[in-house]
Formats: structure tokens, C-alpha cells, sequence
């Protein structure tokens, strides 16, 4: 039998933090794996040694996603490394430089905010979504037959959006990260509705507080809701692998009868408790 084809990912914001998990996680699933980042050219090197340690292979892009230009080049990049996508992990995304009151919220903060975290993946995912339609390739969709104790999955061809609880969660300093956050669930459902027929699945990943630097600013805030407070009913930190076991999984086809579908990574935040 021919070796089955190495499969590709290319994972946004990548350099550090749950993309960076993400992108190991692949590594140690055989992918090759595009490394994009925005600055951090040290960081994006240290996950592509790792996703290489890890058994993949792997290739840094820089491109800012929140820019028409820079997703152009980054495609390109990309079908030329890789010749194909199997899996395109919409991680990379953004704070707000400044936590201001929804009265005082500034236009150029909400535009950048916008634009890395909503407008930049809507469109990268558009241009990926062609690219895959044009290279159609057999997914575990046509099978619906498989037992449930019989053979492993087959691997889907997916889109995964790392979005987050604030797409429900209201934090009155951080509007515009919540209402890109809630672009981001429909963007999920429409990309999803689309291209089903297309045998490609788009899932969502709702992260809850996890471990990076993008936490580490409210880190007192959030070790306080954590011990003190009744918020999670599993009271730690989340990890990026975490975040990284949940995109395996999918990727890995376990869920081929589910598309526009919202993972829950929060330690059960997003339960209502009386
Ligand atoms: P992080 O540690 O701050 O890492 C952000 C990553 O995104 C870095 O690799 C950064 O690259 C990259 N990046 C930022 N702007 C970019 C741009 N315009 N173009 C390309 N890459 C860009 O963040 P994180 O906590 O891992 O968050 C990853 C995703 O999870 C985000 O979408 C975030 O909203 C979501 N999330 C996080 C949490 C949490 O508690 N941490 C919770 C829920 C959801 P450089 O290294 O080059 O700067």
C-alpha cells in the first residue's frame, strides 16, 4: 500500500502560547506545519524546533493576519511549502492594547482589535476555503458506516477557530475583543454551512483562562476568580495543551458526523450553577 500523504496544517499565531501548543501537538501527529507569528522571530524558531523534535516538520511565516497584503503572502507561502492544507488552525488573536471603559473605548484600539481577531481570520479563511475546494481530497464525511468499536478514524479536513468564552462572557473593559469574539461563533456556522459539501468540517474552540501571555496580565484577577471565587468547577489554570488535546482530536476525525460545532476548553465555565 502507498504511504499515506504527510498531512499539513497551517497554524496562526503560532510563535507563542496555545498556538505554539498546538502547532508541537501536530508535530507529534507527523504534520508539517506552517509557524505563523507576527514579530517574534526567536519564539516562532523555538516552535519549529519543537514541532521538528516532536516528529513533524515545520516552517516560520511571518505575516500580520490582520493585514490583506500579509495573508496574501502567507497563502502563497504556505501552498508552496506545502502543497496543499489539510487543517488551517485560526489561533493567532489579540487584547486590546489598553483595558478602557466601554464608554471611553477608543476607534483605532477596536479597529485593531477587529482586524487581527475577525477580520483577519474571516478572510484567511475564505482564501484557504478555495484553496482547499480546489484540491478536493477524501475525508471520513463519505464514510458513515464505520463502527464504533472497529477501525481508527479517518483524519478530516478541517478549519478550527480558536475563539473564546468572551464570545458570551461580557467584560465591559474589553468590548471590542468580546464582539470579535462573537463574529467569530457565526463566522464558525457560516464557514461551516458553506462547506460541508465540500467535505471540510469547521469547528470551534472556546478556550476559558489558559496560561500564556496573553493571561499574564490579569493574573491576579484571574488566580482570585479561580481559589476564591465559584466561576470554575475545575478551579486551576488551563494549559495551552489543553487547548492543543482538543484540536488533535478533531483533526484526528473523532467527530465526523459534527461541523460548526463549539468545544468547551474552560474547566466548565460556561455552566450555569445555582
Ligand atoms: P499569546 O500567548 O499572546 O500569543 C499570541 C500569538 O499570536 C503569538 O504567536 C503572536 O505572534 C500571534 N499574533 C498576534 N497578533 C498577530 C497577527 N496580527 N498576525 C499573526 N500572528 C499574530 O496568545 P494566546 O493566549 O496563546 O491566545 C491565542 C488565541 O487564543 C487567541 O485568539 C486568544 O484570543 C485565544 N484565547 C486565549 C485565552 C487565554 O486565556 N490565553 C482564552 C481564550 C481564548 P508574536 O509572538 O510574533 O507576537
Amino acid at each position: 500500500m502507498p504511504p499515506s500523504p504527510q498531512r499539513t496544517a497551517l497554524v496562526t499565531g503560532a510563535s507563542r502560547g496555545i498556538g505554539s501548543a498546538v502547532a508541537v501537538a501536530l508535530g507529534q501527529r507527523g504534520f508539517k506545519v506552517i509557524v505563523n507569528y507576527l514579530n517574534n522571530h526567536e519564539a516562532a524558531a523555538k516552535t519549529v524546533a519543537l514541532v521538528e523534535q516532536a516528529g513533524g516538520q515545520a516552517i516560520a511565516v511571518q505575516a500580520d493576519v490582520g493585514n490583506r497584503e500579509d495573508r496574501a503572502r502567507l497563502l502563497t507561502a504556505t501552498l508552496a511549502a506545502l502543497g496543499h492544507i489539510d487543517v488551517l488552525i485560526n489561533n493567532a488573536g489579540i487584547a486590546p492594547a489598553t483595558r478602557d471603559d466601554l464608554l471611553d473605548a477608543d476607534e483605532a484600539n477596536y479597529d485593531r482589535v477587529m482586524d487581527t481577531n475577525l477580520k483577519g481570520p474571516f478572510f484567511l479563511t475564505q482564501q484557504v476555503a478555495r484553496a482547499m475546494v480546489a484540491t478536493p481530497r477524501a475525508t471520513a464525511s463519505a464514510s458513515s458506516s464505520t463502527p464504533v468499536a472497529g477501525p481508527a478514524p479517518t483524519p478530516l479536513r478541517c478549519i478550527i477557530n480558536i475563539n473564546s468564552v468572551s464570545a458570551y462572557a461580557a467584560t465591559i473593559n474589553r468590548s471590542q475583543y468580546c464582539i470579535a469574539k462573537a463574529g467569530m461563533a457565526m463566522m464558525t456556522h457560516l464557514f461551516a454551512a458553506r462547506l460541508a459539501g465540500e467535505g471540510i468540517h469547521v469547528y470551534e474552540i472556546r478556550p476559558g483562562i489558559i496560561a500564556t501571555d496573553m493571561a499574564a496580565g490579569a493574573k491576579e484577577k484571574y488566580d482570585k476568580l479561580i481559589h476564591q471565587g465559584a466561576m470554575l468547577p475545575l478551579p486551576r489554570w488551563g494549559q495551552p495543551d489543553d487547548v492543543a488535546k482538543a484540536v488533535v482530536m478533531l483533526v484526528d476525525g473523532a467527530l465526523p458526523y459534527s461541523t460548526g460545532s463549539t468545544l468547551d476548553i474552560d474547566g466548565g465555565f460556561h455552566l450555569r450553577m445555582l
